[in-house]
């Protein structure tokens, strides 16, 4: 799979992206990620990217014109038009199941606004997707493109060496994961769940389902409604009261 970032801070995207999983995938060729730095592409003879909003207003606003290049010069080397997201607070929430869905593209273009945005014209241009983090806003989109690049290269068959690890985890069938222990087995007086050294798989199993549920209804109740649930559990765990 290919990221392409289109930023103003292409060193940022790639130091955070370069390290641990991701980049080791990356190393090995199942990932590719470019940042594609907007202001390569500007024609203002002093550089410039941003200008003053039209109607008054504080901050800058990001230009039309090196952006719109940018993207140009991607969509020509792909050969067709590019699922392209916009990094913005008034999109909607970017979610695990959004994730898994992204991973089977071929390729993404993350435009990652700065200052007040981005001109709207460029996005009614190539924007496909919008996507936001969280709600609040940040100073640019460069951290929510790499919590994007992060999330689904997860989800990118081979990146995970050990690929279980993505299918048990937090959020997949809309439950947070059991807790999890590794030695000692005894730690300042606390010890390990007694079911996880009986070697008893189908019991440690239903524990762990029983954890993960307690713990979605304890943390987290509003994901509990659309888990994937037996009816026998939703009634044990009086999920609809
Ligand atoms: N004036 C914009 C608004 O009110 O919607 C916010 C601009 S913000 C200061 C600058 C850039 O950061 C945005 O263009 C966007 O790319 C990025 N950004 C900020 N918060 C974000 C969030 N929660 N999710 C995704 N991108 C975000």
């Amino acid at each position: 799979m290919k990221f392409y970032i289109l930023t103003l801070f292409p060193e940022m995207v790639m130091q955070g992206l370069s390290t641990s999983i991701i980049g080791k995938a990356a190393k090995k060729g199942i990932l590719t990620i470019e940042a594609v730095n907007i202001r390569d592409y500007t024609r203002d003879k002093h550089l410039k990217v941003d200008d003053y909003p039209y109607g008054g207003g504080a901050g800058m606003v990001m230009q039309a014109q090196p952006i719109f290049d940018a993207y140009q010069a991607i969509r020509d080397k792909i050969g067709h038009k590019p699922r392209t997201i916009y990094l913005t607070p008034q999109g909607p929430l970017f979610h695990q199941a959004m994730a898994k869905e992204m991973a089977g593209e071929e390729e993404l273009v993350l435009l990652c606004g700065h200052y007040e945005g981005v001109d709207e014209r460029v996005l009614e241009e190539i924007v496909t997707d919008y996507v936001s983090v969280g709600d609040y806003v940040l100073t640019g989109g460069e951290l929510p493109a790499m919590v994007m690049v992060d999330a689904i290269s997860r989800m990118v068959p081979g990146v995970l060496t050990n690929q279980e690890s993505g299918e048990t985890e937090s959020l997949e069938g809309g439950l947070l994961e059991y807790p999890q222990y590794s030695r000692p087995r005894e730690w300042m007086g606390r010890e390990v769940p007694e079911v996880l050294m009986s070697g008893d798989h189908v019991k440690i199993q239903a524990w762990r389902r029983e954890q993960s549920i307690l713990r979605t209804k304890k943390h987290r109740p509003d994901l509990l409604k659309s888990a994937d649930l037996t009816i026998k559990e939703k009634a044990f765990y009086r999920v609809n009261e």
